[in-house]
């Protein structure tokens, strides 16, 4: 392909992320804060230019993968009259506020923004498994897929760039909990003398099928309609005995009382017959 692709930030993302387009035979220019970590992605023929200034006008397409926000504005607050008549690609975490005033601070300087939220660590880059989501400009996404699915499985969410984030962070929110969740059942058999590896065999089978509940769930709430036959009902999702277990092993309960509260809400609410997925009415309202 002709396009000069610029790789700005050689982290440990960075350089996978330029090693992907480098093999591939994009013509790459890539530039890291402090030297040496262009040497290896140099031996495999990108170029390395001496500063952001020169890698920015080096390239079209200016790939971004710094640390955080503050970074991303510390390197390109300077180049701002470089940016027009380019595209940004920042896959740089960032938050949903943060990834839209970057794509009113590059819009306003003339540029073309796509925010990418990426969901795999650097050694899964170049794999589909490697998920990465991108919100910002479709023509940008659209553009450029052929090059984006080069890292993996590339989703396109829509104009609004903080939409990539939003997902990253919902995604990792729903992971955190499971992990408490797992967490909270290894330690209620650990004074039984199950060791975590013991009860890991057990609930990676039985979580993995779990979430085949999902799009019940989903096709419930989407719906509108938590009375539909066939769902477990909140009052038979009464928690109690689970709390009850976990306080006789002797250890905290707040992982599962969490869970408790917000299914007693509803059933206060005069909501008992109707489906577990109505917990998700708890959690909308913030209180
Ligand atoms: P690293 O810590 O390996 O690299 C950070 C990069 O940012 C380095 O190139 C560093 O330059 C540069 N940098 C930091 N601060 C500045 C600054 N003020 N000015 C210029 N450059 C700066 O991080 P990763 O490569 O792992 O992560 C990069 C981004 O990718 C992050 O936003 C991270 O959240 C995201 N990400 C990473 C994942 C992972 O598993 N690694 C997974 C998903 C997302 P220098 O070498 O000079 O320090």
């Amino acid at each position: 392909d002709s396009i000069q692709v610029s790789v700005l930030g050689l982290g440990a993302m960075g350089s996978a992320l330029a090693g992907a387009l480098v093999k591939t035979g994009y013509a790459t220019t890539v530039w890291n804060r402090s030297p040496g970590k262009a040497d290896d992605l140099v031996a495999q023929g990108a170029k390395v230019a001496a500063t952001a200034g020169d890698a920015v006008r080096a390239g079209q397409l200016v790939i971004v993968c710094l640390l955080d926000h503050a970074s991303v504005h510390e390197v390109l607050d300077p180049l701002s009259n470089e940016l027009a008549g380019r595209t940004l690609i920042n896959v740089t975490t960032t938050s949903p506020a943060q990834s839209r005033e970057l794509a009113a601070w590059v819009a306003h300087a003339g540029g073309a923004y796509l925010d990418g939220g990426i969901m795999a660590v650097p050694h899964m880059i170049g794999r589909p498994e490697a998920s990465i989501l991108y919100s910002g400009s479709a023509d940008v996404f659209h553009q450029y897929k052929p090059l984006l699915d080069l890292w993996g499985t590339s989703t396109y969410f829509g104009e609004d760039a903080g939409l990539a984030s939003l997902y990253d962070l919902a995604l990792l929110a729903g992971m955190y909990v499971m992990f408490a969740g797992f967490l909270h059942g290894a330690a209620m058999v650990a004074p039984a003398g199950v060791t975590a590896g013991e009860f890991a065999t057990m609930a990676t089978p039985w979580l993995t099928a779990m979430t085949g509940a999902f799009q019940g769930f989903a096709a419930v709430i989407d719906g509108g309609d938590y009375t539909v036959e066939g769902q477990q009902s909140l009052e038979f999702s009464d928690l109690g005995d689970l709390l009850a277990a976990s306080s006789a092993q002797g250890i905290s309960t707040e992982v599962v009382a969490m869970v408790q509260r917000l299914i007693q809400r509803q059933i206060d609410a005069g909501h008992g017959e109707e489906g577990f997925a109505r917990i998700i009415e708890s959690i909308k309202q913030a209180t």
